[in-house]
């Protein structure tokens, strides 16, 4: 999400004419509001006034506020999908988004007796947001050292975005010290975005409902973590921070994630399919076809493009099809592609924020077929 714009920028808009405004700058994953619609009722929550009412859902646990349903149900997605190792032997956190568990994260890595704050890297291009997360309350705890390339000591926390925002490809940590730590943001390695060729099984790592299902209102993600002392840490900055999670977007997150497991393992109406993640491979890959085209005919755009692999969750090879594009303009003239799209009435997020050159701009994918029909209509325009 852009922390610059004015709320009307932030806003999901979807354009009402063919002239309109087109704002793909955030990942808003509106592309799933179709899947959830043909749903109905299975997926719909019901909260009794007098339920849910306590701080606690179980005050013997680490994590006091998290429902037991939630916890199951986030490690029998893992334990379906094969894209990291969740057992019971890993702490579960669940934080307002996967945006307050980064903080979390960082708060816990960081010393808090040290001379110097912790330096925190990522490589470039990175996830835009990592700086001004990181650098907002100006902490003596930590600060951001951009691109993880060109750090050279021994103490940092190095963060491992893959498949990576903004540019899709595949990643694993760039630094090696014995002092250096990292946190594993896993927030697309989904069988939709990347093939699982792995079960993950890092120190830290972030999911996000967001980016699994489309529910990025509400405001749900979860750390699964290695290391009791950390866990511990991580569940004080939560707990001075907001003292927990909303119940009601547990129970929402928890009745989601049961609909997605049970697509898969017990589909309770065997007329409907209720497959999330072939859902979203068959837009994003109608998507990346018809993008690839838009952008060899114009003559002026490149996009990354990537080596498929086998997904043990799907059963075969596999495309990689990213949540955003990382387009770059080759036109020499253009040297700032943000503004070029912008005058064209395309809004997107320029390369800068991501540690790179301004010819660079990432674009969403996860938008609703309207919006970005009418983007790749006026994408075709330009040459
Ligand atoms: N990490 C990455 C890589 C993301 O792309 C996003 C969302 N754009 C987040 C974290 C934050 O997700 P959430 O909505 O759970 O706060």
């Amino acid at each position: 999400m852009s922390l610059k714009g004015d709320v009307s920028t932030l806003s999901s808009q979807r354009p009402t004419s063919k002239d309109a405004i087109v704002n793909l700058d955030r990942g808003d994953p509106t592309m799933y509001e179709a899947f959830w619609k043909s749903a109905g009722a299975d997926a719909d929550t019901f909260i009794p006034g007098w339920t849910s009412m306590s701080y606690f859902s179980d005050a013997t646990k680490l994590c006091f506020y998290l429902n037991a349903q939630l916890t199951h149900q986030i490690r029998r997605l893992h334990n379906l999908v094969g894209n990291a190792i969740a057992g019971d032997d890993r702490f579960i956190i669940v934080g307002t988004g996967s945006s307050q568990l980064f903080q979390a994260s960082l708060y816990a890595l960081s010393p808090p007796d040290a001379a110097e704050p912790m330096s925190v890297v990522s490589l470039a291009p990175y996830y835009s947001t990592y700086a001004p997360m990181t650098d907002l309350l100006q902490s003596r705890l930590h600060k951001w050292a951009g691109d993880a390339s060109k750090f050279a000591g021994d103490r940092y926390i190095e963060i491992v975005c893959t498949p990576n925002n903004p540019d899709g490809s595949i990643r694993e940590a760039v630094l090696c010290s014995g002092d250096g730590k990292t946190i594993h943001d896993l927030a697309y390695y989904w069988p939709q975005y990347t093939a699982i060729t792995h079960a993950a099984d890092h120190d830290i790592m972030l999911f996000t409902l967001s980016k699994i299902t489309g529910h990025a209102g509400s405001r749900i993600g979860w750390a699964v973590v290695k290391d009791r002392e950390v866990a511990k840490r991580m569940m004080h900055y939560i707990t001075l921070n907001s003292i927990g999670v909303a119940k009601e977007a547990q129970l929402r997150a928890e009745k989601i994630l049961q609909v997605v497991s049970d697509g898969y393992e017990n589909t309770p109406n065997p007329d409907v399919e209720m497959k999330l993640f072939h859902f979203g491979r068959e837009k994003l890959a109608v998507r990346w076809r018809k993008l690839v085209e838009a952008v060899q005919a114009s003559g002026i755009f490149t996009v990354p493009s990537f080596e498929p692999a086998f997904c043990n969750f799907i059963g075969e090879v596999t495309e990689n099809l990213p949540a955003f594009a990382w387009i770059k303009c080759e036109k020499n003239e253009v040297e700032d592609l943000e503004r070029y799209l912008k005058e064209k009435g395309v809004i997107v997020r320029g390369g800068i924020q991501f540690g790179m050159e301004a010819r660079y701009a990432r674009i969403s994918m996860l938008d609703r077929d309207s919006t970005f029909d009418l983007f790749l209509e006026r994408l075709s325009a330009m040459s």
